[in-house]
């Protein structure tokens, strides 16, 4: 999981995707490039953890695009403070938005935010033209935003929600 934080608009989303501890599927955080919104593209197997394709999907996605990002500084537990960043949204705030078969091509769903179709991206998908990932990445490997190709910053500090 990566997240990242434009200094010029400033939109923050985080990208990625994990394996359930369980073997029952896996969850795809996506960002829109046309307007920044997060997505969550979850997988549910149908047959156990040898078949990563038969299931169900369900897609999910928050209100807005995340403009601010709060940082909080808490006790690490040994009396030291350490800096975290602080998403601004609720487990709850993810809006079930469709159910699919099977799991789902990136380049078949539609944001559901700016209605773009194709702009759903992962952190690995799609390459951009220089056969790079993230898609937003220039040719000399620097990350720009997708919304408004300001400067990206990865936000390195621990990410809590
Ligand atoms: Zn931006
Ligand atoms: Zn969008």
């Amino acid at each position: 999981m990566e997240a990242y934080f434009c200094e010029n608009c400033p939109l923050a989303f985080e990208i990625g995707g994990y394996l359930h501890w369980d073997l029952s599927g896996g969850t795809d955080l996506l960002v829109c490039t046309a307007c920044g919104v997060m997505h969550r593209l979850i997988f549910h197997e149908a047959r156990g953890c040898h078949d990563m394709q038969t299931g169900t999907s369900e897609l999910f996605v928050l209100p807005n695009p995340i403009r601010q990002i709060k940082t909080v500084s808490r006790d690490n537990g040994c009396g030291q403070q350490i800096k975290a960043y602080e998403w601004p949204y609720e487990e709850s705030d993810w809006i079930k938005v469709g159910v699919f078969e099977n799991r789902q091509p990136l380049d078949s769903l539609t944001c559901h935010h700016c209605q773009s179709q194709g702009k759903l991206v992962s952190h690995e998908k799609p390459e951009n033209e220089f056969g790079l990932w993230p898609v937003f990445k220039n040719e000399h490997g620097e990350l720009y935003c997708p919304v408004c190709r300001g400067l990206l910053e990865s936000l390195y500090f621990e990410i809590i929600n």
